[in-house]
């Protein structure tokens, strides 16, 4: 899990989504994995309005309420429909690039900041999409960003964040969930580059909805499924055990 905020040289990502903004139409930055075919990003997709976003978005969003905490929000697509519905939102993330093109967007209140850098601040619902769990980056990373969790829930708060399940995925091709050395089949490790611009490689997490809501009870928390597709991407809702009355 990334501990830092990023630099303008290590940020391909904030780049592509400025260039997209300033009229290159076609910016897209390609995306390398350890395990995954390589794939790209558009900034038309990353800017995508409520009418392109997927049921799993739509439904977070529908589940949105109070204080909002939007992590790891990008060119701010979810930020905007909540502020346009009269929620009040934070919207944070790493990138600088990414921070600036919310701003100019309109995105009210959005931050240069690391999620594991804010502490005290009491959100009533914390949102992660486009596989947002990914930002904890390992099962590890996972454990710590729940028990982070504590530190940024209101009393009854929530997290909002989605995953794909890519256990059959390995299964169907005989591999298995789990290497020899412990390490789980959906801790991938991935590279962004764009026009000469790389990016450190960084290790982003996709997990089973058994395992997380293992991990969510372990550290005294319930896990719900909301919603979830036939390629097995899903909707989470975390909170705590004890609701306050
Ligand atoms: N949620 C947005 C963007 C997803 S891309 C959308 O659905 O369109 C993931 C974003 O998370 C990137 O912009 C990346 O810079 C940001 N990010 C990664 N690690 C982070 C961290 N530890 N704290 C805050 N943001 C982070």
């Amino acid at each position: 899990m990334a501990r830092c905020i990023l630099d303008k040289e290590k940020d391909p990502l904030g780049t592509m989504l400025s260039d997209f903004c300033c009229g290159d139409s076609g910016a897209f930055l390609n995306v390398w994995s350890s395990t995954l075919e390589m794939s790209t990003m558009q900034g038309t997709t990353m800017l995508r309005g409520f009418e392109r976003m997927n049921d799993v978005e739509k439904c977070a969003l529908a589940a949105c309420r109070g204080r909002i905490l939007d992590v790891g929000a990008g060119a701010g697509c979810h930020s905007l429909v909540l502020q346009s519905r009269g929620l009040d939102v934070d919207a944070i993330d790493i990138s600088p690039g990414c921070v600036e093109v919310m701003r100019r967007r309109g995105v009210e209140k959005s931050y240069h900041r690391n999620i594991l850098d804010l502490r005290n601040s009491r959100y009533d619902t914390v949102l992660m999409l486009m596989n947002g769990i990914g930002i904890s980056g390992s099962l590890d990373g996972l454990n710590l960003f729940i028990q982070h969790l504590d530190t940024l829930l209101a009393p009854n708060g929530q997290l909002l964040a989605d995953s794909t399940d890519l256990t059959g995925k390995f299964l169907k091709k005989g591999e298995a969930v789990y290497d020899e050395e412990g390490g789980y089949c959906g801790e991938i490790d991935f590279v962004m580059i764009y026009k000469g611009l790389r990016s450190d490689p960084f290790s982003w997490l996709y997990v089973d909805f058994e395992l997380l809501h293992t991990i969510c009870s372990f550290h005294g928390f319930r896990c719900d499924k909301l919603i979830e597709t036939e390629e097995k991407h899903f909707l989470a809702r975390v909170y705590h055990s004890i609701e306050c009355g």
